[in-house]
C-alpha cells in the first residue's frame, strides 16, 4: 500500500528498523534522567539545528503535539490575547483553542500574530516574502509583538527563514515521516524574554518549565523515548534542509503541472487557482462529491492510499501529501493510476 495521506502520513522505512534497533538495545528502558537518554536529547537538539538550519540562539524543546504547541503559545506566551489570521481547518482550531486560554479582544492589543505557515486542509501556505510582510507590520505594533507559526505540515520539507517568526511549531507524522505523538518546538530569545516577563509557571508544560529542564536536556515528565530516539536517527539520515527544499519544490511544481496539463480533461482541477498561494508540501484536488468518492474507492483498490478532504473541503476534494519520505517511484505510480482513472 502506497499512502498520500498528509498525516499520519507515510514513515521512512527505516523506522521499522531504528525501532527495534530502540528495544533491544534498550533505549526505551533508559531512565529518562540518566546519561544516556540525556546524551540521545542533546543529539536530537544538536541534529535539528545542523539539519534544518536552524539559528543556533533559538532554542529547541520536545513536546507531545501541535496541539500542544497551540496551548503552550496562549498559555505561556501570550499577554492580553493573539491575533489568528486563518485560511483554513487548522488555523481555526488554533484559535478556538487559544481563546479558551485567553479570550479574544480589542485586535490592537494584541499581543501575539498566530500564522499557519502551511494550512494542512486545503494546500495553501504563507511565502517567506508574506511572512517577512507580517514581521514588518507586526513588530511596528507598540510594544514587542511575537509571531508564532505552526509549520506542522511543512517543516524539515521546505525551508524557512527561521529569524520571520519566535515560535515555530510541527509534530512529527507529517514532513518528518515518523510516527505521532511527538512535537519539535522552536522558540527565539525574544519568545524566551517574553515567557520569562509573563512568568506564567502553573503548568506541567509551561514554557519556562519545559526551557528549564531542557536546558540540562531533559524534559518535564517521562516523554516519548521511542520517538525521540526515532527523531534523531531519522534526522541523521536526511539530507540538509536547503537539499530536501529544492526536491520538494521541483516535486510539488511537476505535480501542479501535471493536473493543469495532463489532467485538464479529467473530472478534478486543483483547488486554489493563485499559484502563490499553493502548498509545496500539500496538494488539494477538487471534484464533485461522486468524482472524490470513485477517485478514492478505485485508488485503494489499486493499493494507493489518497487523503481525504479536511473540514469545509471534506467531500468535494481529496489530498496528496507531498512529504519527504514519499519516493519518485511513487508519485509516478500516483500519477499513471489518475491518468487510466480519468480515460
Ligand atoms: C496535523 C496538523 C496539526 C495537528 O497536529 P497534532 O500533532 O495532531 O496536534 C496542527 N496544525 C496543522 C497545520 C496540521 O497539519
Amino acid at each position: 500500500m502506497i499512502t498520500f495521506y498528509p498525516g499520519p502520513s507515510k514513515v521512512y522505512p527505516q523506522v521499522a528498523d531504528y525501532a527495534s534497533e530502540a528495544v533491544r538495545e534498550g533505549i526505551v528502558s533508559l531512565n529518562h534522567r540518566s546519561a544516556g537518554f540525556m546524551e540521545i536529547v542533546k543529539e536530537t537538539v544538536r541534529l535539528l539545528h545542523e539539519k534544518l538550519a536552524i539559528p543556533a540562539n533559538y532554542h529547541i524543546a520536545l513536546v507531545s503535539s501541535a496541539t500542544e504547541c497551540w496551548e503552550i503559545v496562549a498559555q505561556s506566551l501570550t499577554v492580553q490575547a493573539s491575533l489568528h489570521p486563518y485560511s483554513g481547518a487548522f488555523g481555526k482550531k488554533w484559535a478556538e483553542y487559544a481563546y479558551k486560554i485567553k479570550p479574544p479582544i480589542e485586535l490592537n492589543q494584541a499581543d501575539v500574530l498566530c500564522l499557519v505557515q502551511n494550512e494542512t486542509s486545503n494546500g495553501t501556505q504563507v511565502t517567506m516574502e508574506t511572512l517577512a510582510q507580517f514581521r514588518r507590520d507586526f513588530s511596528s505594533n507598540e510594544g514587542s509583538a511575537l509571531i508564532a507559526v505552526d509549520a506542522v505540515s511543512s517543516m524539515a520539507g521546505i525551508q524557512f527563514d527561521w529569524t520571520l517568526a519566535d515560535v515555530w511549531f510541527a509534530s512529527v507524522q507529517k514532513c518528518f515521516g515518523l510516527p505521532a505523538g511527538l512535537a519539535v518546538l522552536v522558540y527565539s530569545p525574544a519568545a524566551l524574554k517574553r515567557a520569562q516577563e509573563i512568568g506564567e509557571n502553573d503548568h506541567y508544560n509551561s514554557l519556562l518549565f519545559i526551557h528549564e529542564n531542557f536546558a540540562k536536556f531533559q524534559t518535564p515528565y517521562t516523554p516519548n523515548g521511542l520517538g525521540i530516539y526515532l527523531l534523531m536517527r531519522v534526522l541523521q539520515q536526511v539530507s540538509p534542509i536547503a537539499e530536501v527544499d529544492a526536491v520538494t519544490k521541483k516535486r510539488s511544481a511537476a505535480l501542479y503541472s501535471f493536473f493543469e496539463q495532463e489532467m485538464n480533461k479529467s473530472p478534478f482541477r486543483l483547488l486554489i487557482d493563485n499559484p502563490a498561494e499553493r502548498s509545496d508540501t500539500v496538494i488539494a484536488v477538487e471534484g464533485s462529491e461522486a468524482a472524490i468518492k470513485a477517485v478514492k474507492q478505485a485508488a485503494q483498490q489499486a493499493g494507493i492510499t489518497l487523503g481525504n478532504g479536511y473540514g469545509d473541503w471534506k467531500t468535494t476534494t481529496f489530498r496528496i501529501a507531498n512529504f519527504p519520505a514519499i519516493t519518485d517511484d511513487e508519485i509516478e505510480t500516483l500519477k499513471q493510476f489518475l491518468l487510466s482513472f480519468q480515460q
